[in-house]
């Protein structure tokens, strides 16, 4: 799950990293009430979106003036948001940050996420804060420190001065930071995060440092647990189709490709994707209907994909085993039947019941391509968009 700035910005405050003072609004009113409290004579107006690269695009704003809030607020505010993060039809921004502006000296990057490989969680610290870090990783990756933390004993103080000092830190700075990385950690164990991100982290004039951008992700399975982590959710930042999914506890994830997926166990899934890619064409998302759906699920699942426009052929790839070749049978007739079946369906059944299931399926009198095994299903399926996309360019 993901949150915005702001909210990361409170969870920052409550475990002690240093913030500008700030506060949301959802219109302009309530933009020129937050520039009220803010002392100034410089003010940030920014948009919330959960992406990244909002300053390139036009999303962050440094007023020097509280009209000049005001025509920045209007201006963002509604504005469909382009980042290299939200892909090329941008995103609606419906919410803003206004906050104070920081007396920025350098602008550093701080992160830390799960090391899968040992185990740990890894920080990553650089200089070139504000800046791309995925292209710092890629380009000049001896530009990015790391250190790893034992989960017995958390984040060791000289850890922190090893990577204030890589960092370039003096004097006060340091301290200031060591303080700020122990803040981090114990919000990342606290609320079951699984990113947590400052870019850029500043030091300022003073000498102290200050997060003047936050991320925060967290661990989906954990959520149930922290009532006031899921008070953050905004749906309106969501993929819809994706929402709809987690009503039926299906695992999807919605991609950009223009063959839909319906397919049981995340292997096989993950597998059908790749068999697409190998014969041409891209998957329109991932989905692992699971091992005990019911026709119920599937019939939604079927519907979720045929809702993305964008889909050009849809494949489906079971190999059943606790799942039923005719379950899956029955859910597509009955989802197809529903809202009618206007793109190519190329259906690959192996495993328990095939045989109903494939009965079930030339009983329907639907125009389903039937894929003899996955090579043969994914071949067919590919085929079938290419068509489909000359037919209806
Ligand atoms: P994004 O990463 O989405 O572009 P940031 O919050 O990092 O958004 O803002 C982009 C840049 O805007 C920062 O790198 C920083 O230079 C500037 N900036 C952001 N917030 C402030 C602030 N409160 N005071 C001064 N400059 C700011
Ligand atoms: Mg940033």
């Amino acid at each position: 799950m993901k949150i915005h700035e702001y909210q990361a910005k409170q969870l920052f405050a409550q475990y002690g990293v240093p913030v500008p003072e700030g506060y949301a609004a959802f219109s302009v009113p309530e933009a020129m009430a937050a520039a009220d409290k803010l002392p100034g004579p410089v003010w940030v107006v920014k948009a919330q979106i959960h992406a990244g690269g909002r300053g390139l695009g036009g999303g962050v704003k440094v007023c020097k003036s509280k009209e000049e809030v005001r025509e920045r607020s209007q201006q963002i505010l509604g504005m469909m948001l382009k980042t290299h993060q939200t892909g090329p039809e941008g995103q609606l921004v419906r919410r803003l940050y206004i906050e104070g502006g920081a007396d920025i000296k350098r602008e550093l990057y701080l992160g830390m996420l799960l090391d899968r490989d040992v185990g740990k969680i890894v920080v990553m610290a650089s200089t070139e804060g504000g800046m791309n870090i995925e292209d710092v990783a890629h380009n000049t990756p001896e530009l990015i420190s790391k250190v790893w933390i034992d989960p017995s004993v958390g984040v060791q103080a000289f850890q922190g001065r090893a990577l204030a000092f890589k960092l370039g830190m003096t004097g006060k700075t340091v301290n200031a930071f060591v303080k700020t990385l122990n803040s981090l950690y114990e919000l990342y164990m606290a609320k079951d995060c699984s990113l947590v991100e400052i870019n850029p982290l500043v030091v300022q004039g003073d000498g102290s440092v200050i997060a003047l951008d936050g991320k925060v992700n967290f661990d989906d399975n954990a959520m149930y647990r922290h009532p006031d982590i899921m008070a953050f959710r905004d749906l309106d930042e969501e993929d819809p189709r994706e929402i709809e999914a987690s009503k039926y506890d299906l695992n999807y994830v919605h991609l950009d490709g223009n063959v839909g997926c319906l397919v049981n166990g995340a292997g096989l899934a993950m597998a059908t994707m790749d068999i697409l890619k190998h014969y041409g064409s891209e998957p329109a998302n991932f989905l692992d209907v699971g091992g005990g759906a019911t026709a119920e699920k599937v019939t939604a699942a079927f519907k979720i994909i045929l809702s993305d426009k964008r889909v050009h052929a849809i494949f489906v790839n079971i190999f059943g085993g606790i799942m039923k070749c005719d379950t899956i049978a029955e859910g597509v007739v009955t989802a197809a039947k529903e809202v009618g079946l206007d793109r190519p369906l190329v259906v690959r059944l192996e495993g328990t019941n095939v045989e109903l299931g494939k009965q079930i399926l030339r009983d329907s009198g639907l125009p389903i391509l039937t894929g003899n095994d996955m090579k043969d299903g994914a071949q067919k399926a590919v085929e079938a968009a290419k068509q489909y996309a000359a037919a209806h360019a």
